[in-house]
């Protein structure tokens, strides 16, 4: 039986290449902490520098050589050499590298270089052009980003549409075909429900979330929380940047960032949670496995489910607010005085159109990710021309949560993703939402009592369920695999549809 020891050869480039990229991780996440606007441009090049060095790494003949030798370039399908019977990890490793590798080999190098720079400098205009609700500052560096998008889908190859190309950089396997059904049966449901909601006699106060609150103290509120969920801060960091985010360079090192408003007490509460969930399954990736594609993790849509099951599950769920709001309001006793738990319950679940897809409650979330899915197929297929973006955007918002944004930076220019070039990484955000939900319910089947526990501040044993069912993994099975592992099936958008109906029929009694 030959295992991962009989590939050292080829992990030991891939280890190489993984440190090569974790350094270029912590440049961004300097970029977006602490780095002076000034160095902006130089940052750039040297990001995009090393991220020329690790695609040329990769795609070397060294590799492919060791490559060629366990496995069919072509279709990825291991060889039937003689006397070569491989365990799981090796022949899930051949697998992902085989992937990656493929999908390098059809970059050429320069053009990788090429859009992580623009990448990069699109982003700082596109934070500028934000700033001063301007989207036309931003179009040219949005007309580059876009065209080297389409330049990839067709380097990349692709069936039906270049937007699937990109699709499944993001979550492996997803395609337009198997997403537009899924969100079809979402918006059948969500709209329907929403309609009630907003026709229902309850009507929910939560001026209580927007009084005046310390802002050191809401961090130290938020950093509780973490240490609480079984975030390790020997292991990990809480920084603020403009758009909280999690990142990692290795197991023993994952960083989370989060960001403060002293009028709005859940910006900065529930992007810790969010973001800790992330930093959660960053952690418990199995280390002995860092720089191969098992030490990284499945999806970003798995890496969603995470943090959403964080954030909305356990976050905004009764139990974790029994044991959490009596601390909560000790620490603003002069804000919450008066209030009990169940009101802030209510509040924190309010459902109410709104404009910013961060801030949005998570019935009306996913309304926000069908609106840019959308958009997306369209401008990667050429049908609409970035110019026109801002009109469609707004013309969208009103149909699908009938609301118009006043100006640029709070519709069409709220989002950092297109800068980056991640096309298609959105639809990730709603199927996170509903593999959260399905892995839950099965967490709740398989914990004893795990709502009495979260109800009594033990919310690692859900981290430790986590850990054992999906963290370790990494790239051990693909997506669907490891959802029918974890849940007996495959993905399935019935749990989260269930979970907000019931959870929003008991609110809004309806
Ligand atoms: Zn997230």
């Amino acid at each position: 039986m030959k295992t991962l020891k009989s590939l050292e050869a080829l992990t030991t480039p891939l280890l190489e290449i993984q440190r090569i990229n974790s350094a270029a991780a912590l440049l961004s996440w300097d970029q977006e902490t602490y780095m002076p606007a000034g160095g902006g441009e130089a940052r750039a090049e040297q990001i995009s520098t090393l991220q020329g060095i690790a695609h040329q790494k990769l795609i070397s003949p060294d590799i492919e050589k060791l490559l060629v030798n366990w496995v069919d370039l072509e279709t990825g399908e291991l060889r039937d050499n003689p006397g070569d019977t491989w365990d799981e990890p090796a022949r899930s490793l051949l697998r992902e590298v085989w992937r990656d590798f493929s999908r390098a080999k059809k970059l050429p190098s320069d053009f990788v270089v090429r859009l992580s720079r623009e990448c990069s400098l699109a982003q700082q205009v596109w934070a500028e052009a934000k700033d001063n609700h301007a989207f036309s500052q931003f179009l040219p560096n949005l007309r580059t980003v876009l065209s080297l998008k389409q330049q990839e889908a067709e380097y990349l190859g692709y069936r039906e549409s270049p937007y699937n190309a990109l699709l499944d950089v993001y979550e492996p396997g997803s395609t337009i075909a198997a997403l537009r059904p899924l969100f079809v049966q979402i918006k059948g449901r969500l709209v329907p429900l929403l309609k009630k909601i907003q026709q229902s006699p309850v009507k929910i106060d939560d001026t209580m979330l927007f009084h005046t609150f310390d802002q050191a103290r809401q961090l130290e509120f938020g950093r509780l929380v973490l240490i609480a969920m079984g975030y390790d801060f020997e292991r990990g960091r809480l920084d603020l940047s403009a758009h909280p985010f999690t990142t990692s360079f290795h197991p023993t090192d994952v960083r989370v960032t989060t960001r403060v408003h002293e009028h709005d007490l859940q910006s900065c509460l529930f992007s810790c949670i969010h973001e800790g969930g992330h930093g959660l399954y960053d952690q418990g990736l199995d280390p002995r496995y860092f720089g191969t594609p098992l030490g990284d993790s499945v999806s970003l849509g798995f890496h969603e489910s995470q943090s959403r099951m964080w954030e909305n599950c356990v976050g905004r769920s009764r139990a974790f607010w029994r044991f959490f709001y009596p601390m909560l309001q000790a620490t603003f006793h002069h804000q919450l005085r008066g209030l009990d738990g169940e009101q802030f319950y209510a509040a924190i679940n309010r459902v109410k159109p709104s404009l910013i897809r961060v801030e949005a409650d998570e019935l009306t979330y996913n309304l926000h990710i069908m609106l840019r899915f959308e958009i997306e197929q369209d401008l990667i297929e050429g049908r609409t021309r970035a110019e026109d973006l801002p009109g469609i955007w707004n013309r969208k918002m009103e149909e699908y949560l009938g609301i118009v944004p006043s100006n640029d930076a709070e519709g069409v220019l709220q989002d950092v993703h297109w800068s980056l070039g991640a096309f298609g990484y959105f639809p990730t955000y709603t199927l996170g939402n509903l593999y959260s939900v399905q892995f839950y319910e099965q967490a709740k089947l398989e914990i004893p009592h795990l709502e009495d526990e979260i109800a009594a501040g033990q919310l690692m044993v859900l981290q430790r369920w986590l850990g054992q069912k999906i963290h370790r993994w990494g790239r051990m099975f693909t997506p669907d695999h490891l959802t029918r592992r974890v849940t007996g099936k495959s993905l399935d958008p019935e749990p989260f549809l269930s979970y907000v109906e019931k959870k929003y029929g008991e609110i809004y009694k309806l």
